[in-house]
């Protein structure tokens, strides 16, 4: 038996960015584990989303070829055809509408997070521009973190998971490492033992009480009114760092002026939590150095995100909480890579409309739109199972009109309703770099094992489309080794330039600060045009701190959907998450005669989810969960957490609303429908 270990790194959304062992047996892969050594926070375990991902790779809803629909809409019913004939059928559909409509009446639709460097926003993004297709804006997550953080710091990289444990106080707002970024959880622990005081803001506990210290379980959407009202007591106690924000900041009168609406009484009656609790929270934060603030993006997924994020992200600026290694904050340390595109495509110039993600079902379905979408091509997403109003999306996809390209690995939610389905590889199946969004590394991807069927990666489909129109541009034309090459070199790590053979070998690259972590106010600064920190960026808009609380009588209970231990968004449902189910607090279920097990219809006026109920304390009263990212396979009528979620955008970068849903449950034991 031929075996081998080959090292790669994980490409999933997350912000670990794991070294990877895979070990290949006759040419199939046997064990993911987690490289020993040579990654700064990996130590040798990964999650167990990734130990188990083979599954997918092999899955018998696994796309191997490219097919094109032989059934009615939805109805997954497909024939095999070759890559010849997909690419052709696609242009001469594309070129038909551009004819007849325009360009902009094609409509990419992607997000990037479980890609790397080659695989969103790369030479897809060449050949749509070429197209003139619409823009797809990018709001499923982090679209008003990143104009949030864009726009107080320039992106400044944060606090690094390593560094933790020398933090004597640490706020986790927002986040759930435990699910979604576990590589921080052993420094976490290692901080609690070194004496750190530990404190979690959000609906759910998701820690055991020996993990942390004290909890806050925000009502969801009244983050905002918490943290002006942390604000107001440093302000009325003279905690603030009057020194500091002359100094490094601009915009803090309009801040403070905001925060002086918020007592803590009024905050804690928003948010629905202790006054005392608030008070308690803000006296350590401001008493203890170092400060470590984790900022997660649970925190935007609703109409007030943006404007929470920026008062949060303002606390160790108002505090003069920088300076020192485990001091300041931590959202997405993304920004400690740059990528100049222009130096592989040149200047490619796109400026056609934009269409938010977050509303496709309204981009769809909504006769005034000039001009309508009549092709949709949907790659790197699912949006049938993660964009809201579940319902319209499914309406809109439906329609006869619409030529739909579906490009992925598996037979998705959204793959049903394709008209050409196109077969895309896995992370171990290609190439690629993938810079760290949490651990601060840039790691090379490479193949464990060859292509499944004729699957492949991004940049090879759009290389093939291009060529395809008989366009004679150069990047149409490279081979991956090349595009790796190049991107290698157009990517700087913290200024340093990057050696293209560690990512060919799998291996990753560090980055000097100087030193592997950066220090805040030390070592990195902020990355805005005039180096200040701009505590009421533009981004906020017109009514900066502005609090907008979200009231519908007729459903009382707030949805939140969030990550959890068996998904990445989507990806894995079609495995590793079997049966949705709702939890409800005890206090929500004994009026409505609910108990654990029962069948309950949860509902508002855009849709109806039936599935089994939880009922657990450790979500909190007047609020229901439901997690993120399940297949509408795993519900009993077919629909998800995504069919309850409106689709408005939140003010801050059009960033979707998921938890401004509003729903009503009720014990059921009917089917929908009967
Ligand atoms: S998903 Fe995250 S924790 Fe899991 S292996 Fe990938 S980077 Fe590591």
């Amino acid at each position: 038996m031929e075996k081998y270990i080959k090292t790669t790194t994980c490409t999933m959304d997350c912000p670990d960015a794991c070294a990877l062992e895979v070990t290949v047996a006759d040419g199939k892969i046997e064990k993911i584990a987690g490289a020993r050594n040579g990654h700064p926070t990996t130590g040798g375990f990964i999650c167990s989303k990734i130990s188990r991902f083979a599954e997918r790779v092999y899955h018998q809803d696994r796309l191997l070829y490219p097919l094109q629909r032989s059934g009615p809409k939805g109805s997954g019913k497909f024939t095999r055809i070759s890559w010849e004939e997909a690419a052709g059928e696609i242009t001469r559909r594309f070129r038909e509408i551009i004819d007849e409509w325009g360009g902009e009446a094609i409509l990419p639709y992607h997000y990037g997070g479980s890609n790397g460097l080659l695989g969103d926003a790369f030479l897809d993004h060449y050949y749509f521009a070429k197209l003139g297709a619409s823009r797809c804006q990018r709001t499923l997550c982090a679209a008003p973190a990143t104009a949030v953080a864009t726009g107080m710091y320039g992106k400044m990289p944060g606090v690094a998971y390593e560094d933790y444990p020398q933090a004597k106080f640490i706020l986790i707002w927002g986040a759930n490492p435990k699910v979604s970024n576990i590589h921080l959880t052993p420094f976490l622990k290692k901080a609690k033992r070194n004496g750190a005081f530990i404190a979690v803001i959000d609906p759910k506990l998701n820690f055991s009480s020996g993990e942390i210290d004290l909890h806050l379980p925000v009502f969801p959407g009244a983050d905002l009114p918490l943290a002006l009202g942390m604000i107001h007591f440093w302000q009325a106690n003279n905690l603030l760092d009057s020194e500091f924000l002359s100094q490094h900041a601009l915009g803090a009168e309009i801040l403070l002026a905001a925060a002086r609406e918020w007592p803590v009484e009024r905050a804690a009656a928003a948010a629905k939590v202790n006054a005392e609790d608030i008070a308690r929270l803000a006296r350590m934060y401001a008493e203890s150095a170092p400060a470590a603030l984790r900022c997660g993006w649970g925190v935007e997924r609703n109409r007030n995100g943006g404007q929470a994020l920026a008062a949060i992200l303002a606390m160790p600026a108002l505090l003069g909480k920088f300076g020192a290694p485990g001091g300041g904050y931590t959202l997405s340390n993304s920004g400690a890579a740059a990528l100049d595109q222009a130096k592989i495509f040149g200047n490619c110039s796109w400026s056609t409309r934009q269409i938010n993600q977050s509303q496709l079902g309204q981009a769809l379905n909504d006769p005034r739109l000039q001009p309508p979408v009549k092709a949709l091509f949907v790659y790197n997403c699912n949006p049938v199972a993660t964009a809201p109003d579940q319902n319209a999306i499914i309406q809109g996809m439906l329609r006869e009109d619409l030529f739909t390209v579906v490009f992925e690995q598996v037979k998705t939610d959204t793959a049903l309703y394709a008209d050409i389905l196109l077969p895309a590889v896995t992370f171990l199946e290609q190439r690629e770099i993938k810079k760290g969004y949490g651990s601060y590394v840039v790691g090379g991807v490479q193949p464990v094992i060859p292509p499944r069927g004729e699957a492949k990666p991004n940049e090879e489909v759009f290389a093939l489309l291009g060529r395809a129109m008989d366009w004679p541009d150069e990047p149409f034309y490279w081979d991956t080794e090349t595009y790796m090459q190049k991107t290698a070199r157009a990517l700087s790590l913290n200024g340093a330039s990057a050696n293209p053979a560690t990512f060919l070998e799998g291996k990753i690259q560090q980055y000097d600060f100087p030193g592997t972590t950066p220090v805040q106010f030390k070592t990195v600064f902020p990355r805005t045009a005039d180096g200040k920190i701009h505590l009421a960026p533009a981004a906020l808009g017109k009514r900066p701190f502005q609090y907008d609380p979200v009231e519908e009588a007729q459903y009382p209970l707030a949805l939140i959907s969030p990550s959890n231990s068996k998904m990445i968004s989507s990806t894995m449902g079609e495995y590793n998450y079997p049966e949705l189910f709702l939890t409800i607090h005890p206090r929500d279920a004994a009026p409505r005669g609910i108990r654990e097990g029962d069948t309950v219809r949860v509902f508002n006026e855009l849709g109806e989810v039936i599935c089994p109920v939880k009922v657990r304390e450790n979500v909190r009263p007047g609020v229901v969960s439901m997690p993120k990212g399940a297949w509408q396979k795993s519900s009993r009528n077919g629909r998800t957490a995504t069919a309850l979620c409106p689709a408005t955008a939140n003010e801050v970068a059009g960033g979707a609303c998921f938890n401004d849903a509003r729903v009503e449950v009720e014990k059921t034991v009917l089917l929908a429908g009967e």
